[in-house]
Formats: C-alpha cells, structure tokens, sequence
C-alpha cells in the first residue's frame, strides 16, 4: 500500500522549516530531493571504498569497479535496454543531448532538416541550432495547441526524406504534457530520420522501456528521479553508438595511444573519457532501487491524484489561469494570477515556506507563445500531500490580497 506519511520519513529534508514554517517542495520539476538510502549510498562510498575504477588492480579500485557497472547494469536493466554498453553514463541530460547533437556533425550537410517541438526545454533546442549552424542542416519545429499539445498533423507534413533528426521531450518540464513519443518514434522511423527523447521529466514518474519504444537515443538526469546532479544516462542503440564519433578525447576511452594515431576504446568506454562520476553513478542506481520498491504504478497513480485536487483547487481562485491542460499530463501546474507578475508571488509564497519555480522554466519559445513572462510553476512528486496543497492554495490568495 502506497503510504506516503511513511515515505516521507525517508527524506531528511522535509523535516526542515523555512522562516520558521513547514518546508513545502514544489519544485520537484527542477530537481526532486533525495531519500536517506541514497544519502547513505554516498556517505558509504566516500567512507569506505573511494578509489579511481577500472585501472586499479587493488581491492578499494576493484570495488568501486564492481559498484559502478553494478549501476550501469541495474540502469540498464530498469530501462529495458538491451545492452549494457549502450547506457553511456552522463553528466546529466544535457551532456547526453551534446554527446549526440556534437556527433552527428559528420552525418549533416546542408538542406538536411531536423524536427524539434514547441514544448522543447532549452537543452533540447540550443545544441540542435548549434549543430544546423556547422551542418547547414534546417531546424523545423512542430507547433503546439493551446493546451499545450503538439499537432501531431503538423509533424506529418514536416517530415521529408530530407528529415535526418527529430528530438522532442518525452514530458514538458514547463506544461507536464505527456508527448505522444511511441508514434513520433514510429513516424520519424517510417521517413528514415533518428529520434533522441529527452526523458529528463518522465524518468521521475514513468518506467519508459527503451526496446518497446525502438528509440535511438534517450537522455535522463538521475537529479531529478531522487539521485545526485551531475549524474545522468545516455541511452543509444548500438549500432548508433558505433557510429558516433567519441565527444571528448582523454583517458578512459582509448584502445591504443601513440603520437601517429590513438584507437579507441569499444562502448560505453568510447563516450566516457576522463574519470566519471563514480559515486554519482553508484548513487544513480540506488536511487532506481528505491523508486522500483515503491513501485512506479502506484508513484503515477498517486501523482495523478495530487494533479487533479491540486488543478481543481487552485482554479478556485478568481482570475488564476492554468497554462498546459493537455488531456495527458504529469503532475505539473503552471499558472498566473491576473495583472501580477509570477515571481512578485513566488516571492511571497517563499516567506510562508513554499517552494515553487517561477519564470521560463528555460522554455521561453512557450512563454512566447502564451505571450507571458513566465509562470509560477508547482510540480507534485510523490512523497507531496494534499495538504500542502492546500498551504499553497491559501498562500497564493495572500499573495493575491498583498499585491492585487
Ligand atoms: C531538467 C531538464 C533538462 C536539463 O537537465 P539537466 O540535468 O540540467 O542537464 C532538460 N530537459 C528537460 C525536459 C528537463 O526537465
């Protein structure tokens, strides 16, 4: 049974109080806070068996070695990859997003397309134009509704033969859209074009399944699904990753080095030069453990019901307006009061203990399109209750009362 009185027992931080209230945590989209067993997890292995991997043949080397691919492979299997040489371990989202827009440079010339959307998070639009500006490739973009869905008969008539890339999110860190990705996937497929999804917002709430959806690429941050930052997953299909030039020279991914030619080392390795992330890495899986234990069904199912009396809740207050109502959509409520701007409010909502996000949410082509400055932004995860719910429901009254 899913109890989350004692879940969050698990998570030192929420004891905390902010000006001497409650901390309340809705800023679970930015980056979610981190239960006790991964505390520990880093706290064991920076006590314990700190040591550089895969070169040392003692004891302290050999067991962080075996940590490390333990957590590569328990990545590996909670995304249902086929392999485990295809989990490149990142340092989060946007290093894997570089990884691939940095590699296709060779595969590109000019008149090439690539096809982003609308809903994009800026590490998922800037290193596509920074790519089209060394290929000549074109970005073409699938436009959105007002409720924050893609127009998917939009996506069919921008995909060509001369479509090469199309990289959309698998959730809206903005809106928490829920993005159609298995029929994007299929579609690009069917015109011969590659799929990355950046998967930086459902990692946290879904278990995506890497062979069912047949994607190319996809990109997690561990941050934001109860790990530590600077810790991240690029999934790639082999035969992908073969191609791929290697995104940065130096140790750890070489075969041979002499000063007429280097070779490189097979996968992962080839993609992870330098020395990693190691306890991050470790980390990373023990932060999929605990959330495989509660289980991600009753993690959705728990979410959804915050979404719902959240969603109604606030659309209580007179003049709110909830920005993103797509049909399917995560646990994220993106909102303005009228003739106030979001961050006068998340000010205010800060003093009384609440954490929420106010601005771009580093997706300003969205705020373009509503013609906002941004949003106030609540994002629900699953150790969050209707009561503090109901906390930031009257505080975003009192802040409507201070500034009105
Ligand atoms: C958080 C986020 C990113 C960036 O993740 P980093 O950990 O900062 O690299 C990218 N895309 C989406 C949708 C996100 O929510």
């Amino acid at each position: 049974m899913f109890d989350v009185q004692k879940i969050r027992e698990d998570f030192p931080i929420l004891k905390r109080t902010i000006n001497g209230k409650p901390l309340v945590y809705f800023d679970n989209a930015a980056t979610s806070q981190t239960p006790q067993v991964v505390i520990d997890t880093i706290i064991d292995y920076y006590s314990n068996y700190n040591a550089n991997i895969h070169r040392g043949v003692h004891t302290l080397s050999q067991e962080a070695t075996d940590a490390y691919e333990t957590a590569r492979i328990k990545i590996q299997h909670h995304f249902n990859a086929k392999h485990s040489h295809e989990i490149i371990l990142t340092s989060g989202t946007t290093h894997g997003i570089n990884i691939v827009a940095t590699g296709f440079t060779g595969f590109l010339s000019t008149g090439d397309e690539v096809i982003v959307s609308a809903l994009e998070h800026h590490s998922n639009i800037v290193p596509w134009q920074m790519l089209c500006e060394r290929t000549g490739a074109i970005l073409k973009v699938i436009p959105m509704n007002e409720d924050g869905e893609l127009l998917m008969d939009r996506y069919d008539s921008l995909l060509s033969d001369r479509t090469k890339l199309v990289f959309v999110n698998h959730i809206s860190n903005a809106l928490g859209t829920i993005n159609p990705i298995k029929e994007i996937i299929d579609k690009a497929h069917a015109a011969g074009a590659a799929v990355l999804i950046d998967g930086a917002q459902s990692c946290p709430h879904i278990k995506p399944d890497m062979q069912a959806l047949d994607v190319d690429f996809y990109v997690v941050s561990a941050h934001k699904l109860c790990g530590p930052t600077g810790v991240g997953m690029l999934y790639g299909k082999e035969k992908w990753l073969n191609q791929l030039p290697p995104y940065q020279g130096g140790g750890e991914m070489i075969d041979q080095v002499t000063f007429e030619k280097t070779t490189y080392a097979g996968l992962p390795h080839k993609f992870e030069a330098g020395t990693p992330n190691i306890c991050g890495g470790i980390a990373f899986g023990a932060a999929l453990d605990y959330m495989n234990a509660i289980g991600f069904d009753s993690i959705a199912a728990y979410e959804h019901e915050l979404l719902e009396y959240g969603t109604s809740k606030l659309l209580e207050i007179e003049g709110l307006k909830i920005y993103g109502t797509a049909a399917n959509k995560t646990s994220v409520i993106s909102f303005n009061l009228e003739n106030i701007h979001p961050y006068d409010v998340g000010t205010i909502v800060d003093k009384l203990g609440i954490a929420v996000r106010t601005g771009h949410h580093c997706a300003q082509p969205i705020m373009d399109f509503y013609k906002i400055p941004g949003t106030i932004r609540a994002s629900f995860s699953f150790y969050n209750t209707k009561e503090e719910i109901d906390m930031l429901v009257d505080a975003i009254k009192k802040a409507q009362m201070m500034l009105g």
